[in-house]
């Protein structure tokens, strides 16, 4: 058997840590067993409709690395693979519930349904519908047409328990009277979405459906569509939900933030792959740094667990760190190169030197606007800070060695840079503060930022030698 699973947001909006999480895990499953990733808009809703959320969610899947198989905008043999165009699928297979008497025609007006609620909860009965459609003679079906009343169809569920499984929770059992009888067709002919997903999940041969734990009480109605039109129900794998940092509920203040923003801030995207994955599982090395290649090939149901996970940005933006200190220097230059060469004019020497510096030092792609700002434009020696520490009794003499011992280097590399400078300390007899600070000062106005190093590594002999030659000036004056 092929491993089918699928992705069904509805396009109401952008994809968040939790819905993206659902469809990581549908994904390396797909991928670790060789199937297919399906993916598919459940737009039936439509005064949701959000127009430009398809775009979105492609977007952030893309982002992700999620390919898929099959879905909107790239086809494949079980389309379409929006539920609005697919009414007639659902009508069909309504109408077949229909005829072997598995279901029936409900007459019943959401205005009266409403009402027998209100009564029924005033009264502190059951909600359910009360089966008054279930065995309708005739006639009054026809009295009731000719009202102009537009049925529903309605699903029987007969009393008795109704077993299902899902993977992480094991045999669950809820019985039919908890139920009542389940619209399956609106009266506009509009699926309801238990039945819309049974159909589509049925059609388009998904063999595990993995989903939030939200959707735990609609799988045995789905399991009974499934039995109703002769087939097994897939595997169900119920995803704890993911929470917002601190628990409660994810919100758009709190966790639920769009995945553009985070390809905004410049997150390493494995490490959002990684971080989502790790949320509910963990691999088997107990290894948390994981490689889309290696995810790809451990992610597994097995060892998935029942808590809810909470978000912690803390440790998605160290991930994100690691995953960009295992990325390869020409990569990260094409990433950095989008943010960084027109704003900040940079030359191609530049930019490889920055990269190379910023590899091992970011957590996510704009903490290099930051140390350009701080390192480019020139620094200004004024500010009381810097004075201050040129003002001290050594320092010019150690901004003068320093400059000697650098201008004298055959290579201007980090290593080179940084054996000079260790050996300078040495000769002159100064340390610490006193020895760094005014190097410091001189080369960017601050007092503090990257390695001394790495700031002469990036802004190159000519540049570093002429700034230390101002700072001797302005430490002499
Ligand atoms: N459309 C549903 C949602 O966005 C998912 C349905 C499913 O996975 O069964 O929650």
């Amino acid at each position: 058997m092929k491993v089918r699973t699928r992705f069904a947001p509805s396009p109401t909006g952008e994809l968040h840590l939790g819905n993206a999480r659902t469809a990581v895990l549908n994904w390396l499953f797909a991928r670790r067993h060789g199937g297919a990733f399906v993916l598919r808009f459940e737009d039936t809703d439509l005064e949701r409709q959000v127009a430009t959320a398809e775009h979105g969610i492609v977007r952030a899947l893309d982002w992700l690395g999620l390919d898929r198989d099959e879905g909107p905008f790239v086809g494949g043999p079980h389309g379409p693979y929006r539920q609005s165009e697919r009414l007639e699928i659902y009508g069909e297979h309504a109408n077949r519930l229909l005829s072997a008497g598995l279901a029936f025609r409900c007459y019943c007006t959401t205005e009266e349904l409403e009402i027998r609620r209100a009564e029924a909860r005033a009264r502190k009965g059951e909600l359910r519908y009360d089966g008054r459609c279930r065995d309708l003679p005739r006639e009054v079906e026809e009295r009731f047409r000719g009202e102009g009343r537009r049925p529903s169809i309605r699903f029987r569920v007969d009393p008795g328990p109704i077993r299902y499984a899902d993977r992480i929770r094991g045999e669950l059992t809820v019985h039919g009277e908890e139920i009542g009888d389940l619209v399956i067709l609106r009266s506009d002919g509009r699926p309801t979405y238990n039945f819309a997903v049974v159909v589509d999940d049925l059609l388009m041969e998904i063999t595990h459906v993995i989903r939030g734990a939200g959707h735990l009480s609609n799988t045995p109605k789905q399991v009974l569509f499934y039995r109703a039109l002769g087939a097994e129900p897939p595997e169900f794998v119920h995803l704890p939900s993911v929470l917002a940092p601190g628990g409660g509920k994810l919100s758009k203040r709190a966790g639920a933030t769009g995945l553009r923003a985070y390809e905004e801030v410049g997150y390493h995207p494995d490490a959002v792959l990684n971080y989502l994955s790790l949320l509910s599982w963990s691999s088997p090395t107990g290894d948390e740094i994981l490689s889309r290649e290696r995810l790809m090939a451990e992610v597994d149901l097995d060892r998935l667990g029942a808590a809810n996970p909470e978000i912690d940005p803390a440790k998605m933006r160290w991930l994100s760190g690691q995953h960009f200190r295992r990325e390869s220097i020409e990569r990260l230059e094409v990433d950095l190169a989008g943010r960084l060469v027109d704003r900040f004019s940079l030359g191609e020497t530049e930019l490889r030197a920055l990269t190379e510096v910023l590899r091992e030092r970011i957590l996510v792609l704009s903490d290099a606007n930051d140390v350009c700002e701080l390192i480019l434009p020139e620094p200004d020696l004024s500010n009381s800070a810097v004075r201050e520490v040129l003002e001290e009794p050594h320092s010019a003499r150690v901004v003068a060695a320093v400059t000697e011992r650098w201008s004298a280097l055959e290579q201007w590399t980090r290593e080179t840079l940084r054996e000079a400078l260790l050996e300078v300390g040495r000769d002159v007899g100064i340390k610490g503060r006193a020895f760094y600070h005014p190097v410091r000062a001189t080369l960017t106005g601050a007092i503090q930022g990257p390695d001394l190093p790495d700031i002469a590594y990036i802004l190159g002999a000519e540049r570093t030698l002429e700034r230390l030659r101002r700072g001797i000036a302005a430490a002499g004056a």
